[in-house]
């Protein structure tokens, strides 16, 4: 009897054609309601240019093919590329990539007719982060509102009603995209938590094996497996004691082997440390959550390095980098380093290789970054590797142990190479450096530099997600 009646719904399903929608509408316990879905006949402009798009108005609003819209802005500076995630139904979205169009999305748009629209629950994620789009599904099939898509991806709709035309702008005033807007605010509230909960992180204390517990615990929230996490623990000597630190390592994998590192310290001395080095550590805790479960180019290790305060200097990553094999050391395509990058009046990026006959050598993986970094419209001032005499803060952190090893390093730090004499890095005008002093504290960052933080997060987040995310080669 049930069974007979299984089939009747079956069959009624399969009739009206409704049997691929409802498989979207999982988890909702009321009904799917259906609204009429009429097909669109006013013609688009995307910069002017007139484009095949099928479209449909549904309750007064425009809502599009996603891949349809790929294709039309492919080659604009607010091109994408699309990725579906079948098991997680989520769609991905990639600012500023080629559009690569999928197996089955070679048919041109074919005359539409009047449909049915039932409200779609697939998820978008813009640059790895959740973006508010209302979709409908028609015939399997998902439609997004073109105003809330310009909104999220950064390109521009109106409306020419004399005409009776819709116009994409791609060009003009720079947009940011959502996820764009977005940058830093997971870092923000990182350094948030390391300002109230985790000061004085000093090598080999509690305190900074609390931090790398902490570390560890969002890496698995976010979705990291054990296999793709690892401790290394290492020794140091310090006043005649053994003491004992981690590197916190996660691994992300790319579609090449190729690897890309990207590092940040996460002890501090004895002040709040959220400059040196919380701001670093967030940024690259923000990158892992973004990029766990996206397609990347390149393999990404991210590592949290223990014990680089004190002398010698960065002993996490000297113990790190002589684990590594001549092969492994041939691999990694590119290191970036980030080291109090919040606070300071500029934003730079360090890299290339000084040579004791006053040259510098090896610029071009600093210089494609920058060129990453002008793509966005960051401002962010490159600078060549400097004389290490002169004691400079590109000479005093983690990557100095992978350049030793010849391996393309680029080193992120804010501050003010202008106030001199550079070693002691007064990374302000105001308040001379911030690291190392007690003004290290996001209450004193905040009242004397409002705003500054969140847009140093953002910028040297939206910088490295783009590094990261990036499918041009690395390479000389
Ligand atoms: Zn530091």
């Amino acid at each position: 009897m049930k069974r007979c009646l299984m089939a009747v719904v079956l069959a009624f399903l399969l009739l009206c054609g409704c049997l691929s929608t409802a498989s979207v509408s999982v988890g909702g316990a009321a009904p799917a309601s259906y609204v009429p879905a009429l097909p669109m006949t006013s013609r688009v402009l995307v910069d002017g240019e007139p484009v095949d798009l099928q479209a449909y108005n549904i309750q007064g609003n425009n809502y599009f093919k996603l891949r349809d819209l790929g294709a039309a802005l492919n080659g604009t500076e607010k091109q994408f590329d699309i990725l579906w995630d079948g098991a997680e139904s989520t769609i991905r979205i990639l600012t500023r990539q080629p559009y690569t169009a999928a197996a089955d999305a070679g048919s041109a748009p074919s005359e539409a007719s009047p449909e049915e629209a039932v409200l779609s629950n697939a998820t978008l994620l813009v640059d790895g982060m959740p973006a508010a789009v209302t979709a409908y599904n028609i015939d399997g099939l998902n439609y997004f509102k073109l105003r809330e898509l310009g909104t999220a991806l950064g390109f521009e709709v109106s409306w020419d009603a004399e005409a009776g035309r819709i116009l994409i702008g791609t060009t003009g005033t720079e947009h940011e995209t959502s996820a764009e807007m977005q940058f830093g605010a997971a870092a923000y509230q990182y350094v948030e938590y390391i300002q109230n909960h985790l000061p004085s992180r000093i090598a080999g204390t509690q305190r900074e094996k609390d931090a790398g517990d902490y570390i560890l615990s969002e890496l698995e929230k976010d979705g990291y497996a054990p296999d793709q996490l690892e401790v290394q623990s290492f020794e140091f000597q310090e006043d005649g004691q053994t003491l004992q630190s981690r590197n916190i390592i996660a691994d992300k994998k790319g579609q090449s082997e190729k690897l890309i590192i990207v590092g940040a310290h996460y002890d501090s001395i004895g002040n709040h440390g959220v400059e040196d080095n919380g701001s670093g550590l967030s940024v690259v805790l923000e990158m892992a959550a973004r990029l766990v479960n996206q397609q990347v180019p390149y393999s990404i290790r991210f590592i949290f390095f223990g014990a680089e305060e004190g002398r010698p200097l960065a002993k996490g990553a000297a113990y790190y980098v002589k684990t590594l094999s001549e092969a492994e050391k041939q691999n990694i395509v590119l290191m970036v380093n980030l080291d109090s990058i919040m606070s300071g009046d500029k934003e730079y990026i360090f890299g290339g290789r000084y040579r004791s006959n006053g040259t510098v050598t090896e610029l071009w993986a600093v210089e494609q970054v920058k060129q990453i970094a002008d793509g966005l419209g960051l401002d962010m001032l490159l600078v060549p590797a400097m004389d290490p005499s002169l004691d400079a803060p590109s000479d005093r952190s983690d990557h100095v142990y992978f350049m030793a090893e010849d391996i393309p390093c680029v080193f992120l730090w804010a501050g003010n190479l202008e106030l001199l004499p550079i070693s002691e890095l007064r990374q302000t005008e105001k308040l001379g450096k911030i690291l190392h002093t007690r003004n290290d504290d996001l209450n004193v960052i905040n009242e004397n530099f409002p705003g500054r933080a969140q847009e140093r997060l953002a910028n040297y987040a939206a910088l490295l997600y783009h590094v990261l995310t990036n499918t041009e080669e690395y390479s000389e």
